[in-house]
């Protein structure tokens, strides 16, 4: 892939994927909301598509201004459950652990938006032994979750610090990485990269953040592949946006692509009520329908969960649809039927 990433509304309508007389008006969104389209991410871009499902996810909108009441800076309560600098600890059987501020492409929609960008650094020395103090000295504590930001843009000598010091608190079984570097720059997972996470004695998952089938290129599923040949386990999450992915058909073809890069579908998050987001949120209602169409088309193994999760830091719950009643169950395509049987 050529090219440098895209990082200015000016940039972006350089390389024609905003029109020129635009790029002055974006100004003000990407001062609030930093701005990065990689080079593989433009690619995948149709210009000439206002409507551009992989546009919508990377380039700013004036839309981004307008913010809603019910709108919050904070919208999963981070902060009511953060210890130690870094850390966040809602449940008691896991932490996420916030290496870095910075992402290889910044989302449109991203619930941290408030927080993440190039400026907004990584923990530095002292915040890191801090966390891993916080971790060693907590032994309920049997998963490690690395977000952020986006931990796969540490350097691999980064990398292998934070994962090496975890591999050393035995009660740390599990190290979970969030990220969405496999789609946004596939050739920046390097064999260096996946070392660094590998642990002999923790077993280690990566949960690929993608939105839309096309973001699965050839690339992107080589990278992905050399994560698992590495020996770790590969699940996903998927925003459900409106223009991106709400039908069934780019979702069954976007489970349906996880599943054949053997990344098991994890989670469909119901947008969060991150700050300007609201053009491109759902209903709930519509998501239970989507949940619905694809329980009846689609493998169990490509089913992910739907959750909310619940603003003020309150937790993910599932969000169904539901298929039971007093007295009956509902099949996929909507008929009742008694159960216990009757008959
Ligand atoms: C999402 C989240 C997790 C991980 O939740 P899972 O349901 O295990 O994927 C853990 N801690 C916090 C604070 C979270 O927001
Ligand atoms: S990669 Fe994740 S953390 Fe980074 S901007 Fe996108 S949603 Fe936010």
């Amino acid at each position: 892939m050529t090219g440098s990433t895209l990082r200015s509304p000016a940039a972006l309508a350089a390389a024609g994927l905003i029109a020129p007389g635009r790029a002055d008006l974006l100004g003000s969104v990407a001062d609030r909301y930093a701005v990065a389209v990689t080079p593989a991410i433009a690619a995948l871009i149709n210009p000439a598509d206002l409507a551009d499902p992989i546009g919508l996810q990377v380039l700013p909108q004036v839309a981004e201004l307008a913010i809603q009441l019910t709108e919050r800076a904070d919208p999963i309560g981070d902060d009511a459950h953060s210890p130690v600098a870094g850390v966040v600890h809602r449940y008691p059987d896991r932490v996420l652990l916030k290496v870095t501020h910075a992402c290889a492409i910044y989302c449109r929609f991203c619930f941290r938006r408030e927080t993440v960008g190039p400026g907004g650094g990584t923990m530095s020395a002292e915040e890191l032994d801090a966390a891993m103090g916080y971790v060693a000295a907590h032994p309920e504590i049997w998963e490690v979750i690395l977000t952020g930001g986006d931990p796969l843009v540490l350097s691999p000598r980064r990398l292998a610090n934070v994962a090496d010091r975890l591999a050393r608190i035995e009660h740390v079984k599990i190290l979970r990485v969030h990220t969405r570097l496999p789609v946004a720059d596939p050739d920046a997972v390097t064999d260096e990269l996946i070392a660094a996470l590998k642990s002999a004695r923790q077993t280690v998952y990566v949960a690929l953040h993608a939105n839309h089938p096309r973001e699965l290129t050839p690339a992107a599923r080589a990278a992905c592949a050399r994560i698992i040949d590495a020996g770790v386990a590969m699940v996903s999450q998927t925003v459900l946006l409106k223009g991106v992915n709400d039908s069934a058909e780019v979702l069954e073809t976007l489970m349906r692509a996880f599943v054949e890069t053997r990344i098991k579908p994890y989670y469909l998050h119901h947008a969060d009520l991150a700050p300007g987001t609201a053009h491109l949120r759902t209903t709930l209602e519509e998501g239970q329908a989507l949940m619905r169409a694809i329980r009846g088309r689609l493998s169990g193994l490509c089913q992910p969960a739907y959750v909310l999760d619940i603003p003020g830091g309150h937790g993910k719950v599932p969000v169904g649809p539901t298929y039971l009643e007093e007295g009956g169950a509902f099949d996929p395509q909507g008929m009742r039927h008694a159960y216990p049987p009757v008959d």
